[in-house]
């Protein structure tokens, strides 16, 4: 990996930014023991290089003639992203959708428990969708305890088991992504490509008890052809197309604490809960000259199970760039305290902090009903911005605005030295700071021979940059 340490333009860029660069990028590691704000880049080299031994790209059978080249790629994209919706997307949710004006809208699952009646209201949204069902999705047929446990109570018999899961996978028809794409264009013209990952994911690294459920209803027959079927599916889009990766759950590679973006914060051990098949999927395609440049998923709920924090929900990878946006704010409808007037003294239009959010159905208030999204923008084959809007009406008969928001990405320096490097804040939940991140930009949708960097200060006072 080539090392950018001593580049006078990214030292300029720091500076400008008001952060450090450290000299010797061995010194520039996190250890979680010290610090739990960042992404520990050597615990995600080191995890693969135990599980995998081997470079990644030469693991799979996906012929070298099949990757496409890069071409370079302009425009900006908008995306809504729903995240697990758990029952809670009603008759106007599609109307408070289109009025974020978005390109195009990506639900990543767990809408009830195998609800077909729900999917068909989502299949009859008119913002361009594309959707990736979840483990509740086939909650009555995902594992051989679930489909045993339902014949047994006498609802279903034999085959019937699946009938749930096969009517939601016809209703959504082309805008089912799982283990395909669907071609989007945005309002500026960029072309942009959504893939999806393994469907109905539970996370986590058992395979036996879902054996049966992905035999039959993909003909997979384990992670390594899963990993197969997700990077042939993203290599396999036009070369001019943004490739946006959507899942159910995340890839593994992100980290062993409960508040991690795929921590395992049900148990006391917690542990990483990522899709290993996504992590060597996206590791393919990288070293295929494939750059995905977001990857978004949900699952793992933003609310930890044990006491009151939350988790950190986006990181960006320290060598390749990408973004990894956990969008599961659960429960995504809630009655919401917001100003009383549209605007205040400055004219400007006023939201409330998304913190001041409590449940649907809570006591008292006059708060208003807000429904979550998670809005991402990319810019050129870059993630400049995303945050989590609630969107509401202030009056019985108002359309929808938003009135609540938190950033949870901002680009804070672009074109500095000819837009070479890039400075992205993005927002730690779990220690309610903001870290900052410095990557080499790519100019292409491709890899090339780019080294990507982690600039970031390992003294934890000058990598917060801001904090509520
Ligand atoms: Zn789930």
């Amino acid at each position: 990996m080539q090392c950018q340490l001593g580049c006078p333009q990214l030292k300029g860029l720091a500076s400008k930014a008001g952060i450090r660069v450290l000299l010797d990028r061995t010194r520039n590691l996190h250890s979680p023991k010290r610090c739990s704000v960042g992404l520990a880049q050597h615990l995600w080299a080191r995890q693969r290089e135990a599980r995998h031994g081997t470079n990644p790209s030469t693991r799979m059978n996906t012929s070298p003639a099949s990757l496409l080249q890069s071409q370079p790629v302009t425009g900006s994209i908008r995306l809504a992203i729903i995240g697990d919706v758990h029952s809670h997307w009603y008759e106007d949710d599609a109307e408070a959708l289109e009025s974020l004006g978005v390109d195009a809208a990506i639900f990543v699952g767990d809408f009830g428990e195998e609800a077909v009646g729900l999917i068909r209201r989502v299949a009859d949204v008119h913002t361009p969708k594309a959707v990736m069902l979840g483990n509740h999705d086939a909650w009555y047929s995902l594992t051989a305890w679930a489909r045993n446990k339902w014949i047994m109570s006498g609802a279903a018999k034999g085959d019937a088991v699946y009938e749930g899961v096969v009517k939601q996978l016809e209703i959504l028809g082309s805008d089912h992504v799982g283990y395909t794409g669907k071609a989007f264009r945005a309002k500026s013209g960029a072309h942009f490509s959504v893939v999806g990952a393994r469907p109905f994911s539970k996370g986590g690294r058992s395979w036996t008890d879902v054996e049966e459920f992905y035999r039959h209803t993909y003909q997979v027959d384990g992670f390594d052809t899963s990993a197969e079927r997700i990077a042939a599916a993203v290599t396999s889009q036009p070369p001019d197309s943004v490739v946006i990766v959507a899942a159910h759950n995340g890839p593994s590679g992100l980290g062993t604490l409960h508040h991690n973006i795929c921590g395992a914060d049900f148990r006391p051990k917690a542990g990483d809960h990522g899709d290993p098949d996504l992590e060597v999927a996206l590791e393919h395609v990288e070293a295929a000259g494939r750059h995905v440049p977001l990857v978004t998923f949900g699952h793992m709920h933003e609310k930890l199970c044990f006491g009151k924090k939350t988790r950190n929900m986006i990181e960006i990878h320290p060598d390749t760039g990408t973004v990894y946006l956990n969008a599961a704010f659960v429960p995504r409808v809630r009655h919401i305290k917001v100003p009383a007037s549209n605007t205040n003294s400055n004219g400007d239009s006023e939201t409330a902090s998304a913190d001041e959010t409590t449940p649907a159905g809570g006591q008292g208030s006059k708060a208003i009903t807000a429904h979550q999204f998670t809005v991402a923008e990319v810019t050129d084959g870059l993630v400049t911005k995303v945050s989590s809007v609630w969107v509401g009406r202030r009056g019985r008969k108002g359309g929808f605005e938003v009135v609540a928001r938190k950033e949870l990405l901002e680009t804070v320096l672009d074109q500095e030295g000819q837009g070479h490097y890039v400075r992205r804040n993005i927002w730690r939940g779990f220690d309610r700071v903001w870290e900052s991140v410095i990557t080499r930009r790519r100019t292409t949708l491709g890899t090339g021979d780019s080294t990507i960097g982690r600039y970031v200060d390992a003294e934890l006072g000058s990598v917060q940059v801001g904090t509520e």
